[in-house]
């Protein structure tokens, strides 16, 4: 018999229990009802890992001891540990998640007013190379399982106040998530169950570096996921040069794969910049985006990049972002500049995985 108490994440890693977390309801009242276990205590479960936010099989005090014990031998708990949890001065708290194969992946959560939102990744490590992005410096590892994926949500869901939901959720995160759809789509999928969060798909937004049979693919799913395309260039050199998949693409390309999008599910796409120093934030780069988003269902996002001292790349200034926005807008496309948040903590859009990068870099 094993002792529920002395059942730990390792022990249920060494075991390679499938975490309780990947399961359906009817996945669930299957294997319920497959041991012998009538089907509704499936639901108990259920409302135990999702609204009641359960940390540890004891906590399940309406469940018999025998069904708590069954559960404890045939799954793990969480199948990542959590080996850091940073919390900045404007409430953003930052988990660093250790895998099952000691691999590490970070997700973000951050707080407004009336607005709780997390930002998730979907592999470990990135193959796109952005040259202004942290996460990517050490190339691609492996695509996150649906259940790493998942677990990231009820991790941060466990950070909450009791009466705080999560509001939103960006798929911004390490890795490019329409590289890893195979497994994104069914966490999705998960979090739109009732007896889950019970999520709307508008509330989540998808960002991707452009790619565009991906967001084709996307479209025609017949979700109505926010989408978000990393664009960082107005014309095809520089995009290159900052985005390095580029060069197989085109703007062009995606510009055309994102009305798509928009055609199929009515969402407006949103083009991500993020404003870097003297690279793509004069004038006359806003001046060559309004040429290409003009007559497009278009919005634009300003990301004032928090300077990576690692990379040698500078933010630009509140007063460039400025100048840079009021062109977009006085040419009628609506644009809005991000705020910085949990700069403090390396949460801040690409710097996830910096302190480890720079740790294995500088050796
Ligand atoms: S910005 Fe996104 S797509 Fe580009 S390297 Fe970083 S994680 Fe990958």
């Amino acid at each position: 018999m094993i002792d529920t108490k002395e059942f730990t994440v390792l022990d249920a890693m060494e075991l390679k229990l499938p975490t309780i977390f990947a399961l359906s309801l009817p996945e669930l009242e299957q294997w319920c009802l497959d041991h012998q276990i009538k089907k509704y205590r499936a639901g108990q479960i259920y409302r135990w890992l999702f609204p009641m936010r359960a940390k540890s099989w004891e906590e399940m005090t309406d469940l018999p001891l025998e069904l708590r014990e069954k559960l404890a031998a045939s799954f793990s708990f969480f199948t990542s540990e959590i080996e850091s949890h940073q919390i900045a001065s404007d409430r953003t708290e930052k988990l660093l998640l250790k895998l099952h194969d000691r691999e590490f992946v970070e997700c973000v959560v951050m707080r407004e007013p009336n607005r709780t939102t997390i930002c998730i990744s979907t592999q470990v490590g990135c193959a796109m190379g952005c040259v202004f992005c942290a996460s990517g410096l050490a190339g691609l590892t492996r695509n996150l399982t649906t259940a790493e994926i998942l677990e990231q949500i009820t991790q941060l869901d466990r950070l909450l106040d009791e009466q705080e939901k999560i509001t939103n959720i960006v798929v911004m995160g390490i890795g490019e998530p329409l590289a890893n759809l195979a497994n994104l789509l069914p966490a999705l999928e998960r979090l739109h169950e009732g007896k889950t969060f019970n999520f709307g798909s508008r509330r989540i937004t998808i960002s991707t570096v452009g790619l565009p049979e991906k967001i084709r693919e996307l479209a025609r799913i017949g979700k109505r996921y926010s989408l978000a395309v990393s664009l960082h260039a107005s014309n095809d050199k520089l995009r290159t040069e900052i985005v390095p998949v580029n060069k197989n693409i085109g703007i062009r390309e995606i510009l055309e794969a994102a009305e798509y999008y928009f055609e199929q599910t009515g969402r407006r796409v949103t083009y991500e910049y993020v404003l870097l120093s003297g690279i793509n934030d004069s004038p006359r780069d806003a001046k060559q985006l309004v040429t290409l988003l003009k007559n497009r269902h278009a919005h634009v996002n300003l990301i004032p990049m928090n300077a990576i001292s690692l990379l040698d790349i500078g933010g630009s200034s509140q007063e460039t972002a400025r100048t840079f926005s009021h062109i977009l807008n006085d040419a009628g496309i609506v644009t809005t500049i991000r705020k910085r948040k949990g700069a403090d903590i390396d949460a801040a859009c690409g710097q996830l995985r910096l302190p480890k990068i720079h740790d294995q870099i500088k050796g």
